[in-house]
């Protein structure tokens, strides 16, 4: 099946309130230009350098989420253009994204990463730090970024029940931070091996790569 027919066939199965990123990481613009030209407008990079490469070749009115892992020293990259990053786990990083932020004069929607999976090689707060982190005082100065929800990435394991597991988790505590901060409405969570299961547990937000776009190829 084409590129398009995939996406297609995805967004005929998402409910309306789930928000589709298109995960384009590693493949060429020709690739996401043909989901673009059938209405796909969210796009998802792991590579701030790759992003912004993308960001200069492509229509200016796509959104560009950053999912990955963000060093603090590569922000200014993207602070021009980004619409939403995933994967803030600190308030160090956050911090850093509102400095940049406002030297464009933007307010930058984040979400905080919250370790949902056992593995040790994934990155996050726990949820108590997360909560700590919100009601800071530090936090309220922070006038060019906005907290708009929650990412989690579960274990990469054959085990439903475990993943199930860390959805619900994920689910739970964005309900425990949405009481501190009504504002939050974002659960980001859901790849294209679960992501079914992540909306059935709670996810507003899935991050779909391989199922759109086919196996990618990182040599
Ligand atoms: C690559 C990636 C995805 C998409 O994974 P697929 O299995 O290809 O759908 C989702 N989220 C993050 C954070 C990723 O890095």
């Amino acid at each position: 099946m084409s590129i398009k027919d995939n996406l297609n066939n995805i967004k005929s199965t998402l409910p309306a309130h789930v928000t589709l990123v298109a995960v384009s990481k590693t493949k060429p613009v020709s690739d996401l230009m043909e989901t673009y030209n059938v209405g796909q407008r969210i796009f998802g990079e792991n590579k701030i350098q790759e992003m912004a490469e993308k960001h200069e070749q492509m229509p200016k009115d796509i959104e560009w989420h950053m999912i990955g892992h963000v060093q603090r020293n590569k922000v200014k990259y993207m602070a021009e253009f980004v619409s939403l990053i995933h994967g803030v786990e600190s308030f160090k990083l956050l911090n850093e994204i509102n400095k940049q932020a406002k030297k464009y004069d933007r307010i930058i929607d984040c979400l905080l990463q919250i370790k949902i999976a056992e593995e040790d090689s994934k990155f996050g707060m726990s949820a108590s730090d997360a909560s700590t982190l919100l009601q800071s005082d530090e936090f309220s100065e922070l006038k060019n970024i906005k907290v708009v929800g929650v990412m989690g990435m579960a274990t990469f394991t054959d085990n439903m029940a475990q993943v199930e597991n860390e959805f619900k988790s994920l689910k739970h505590t964005f309900t425990e931070l949405k009481a501190i901060n009504p504002k939050l409405k974002t659960v980001s969570t859901g790849m294209s091996g679960d992501y079914q299961l992540a909306i059935d547990c709670g996810s507003t937000m899935v991050r779909v790569g391989s199922s759109i776009f086919g196996t990618r190829n990182y040599n």
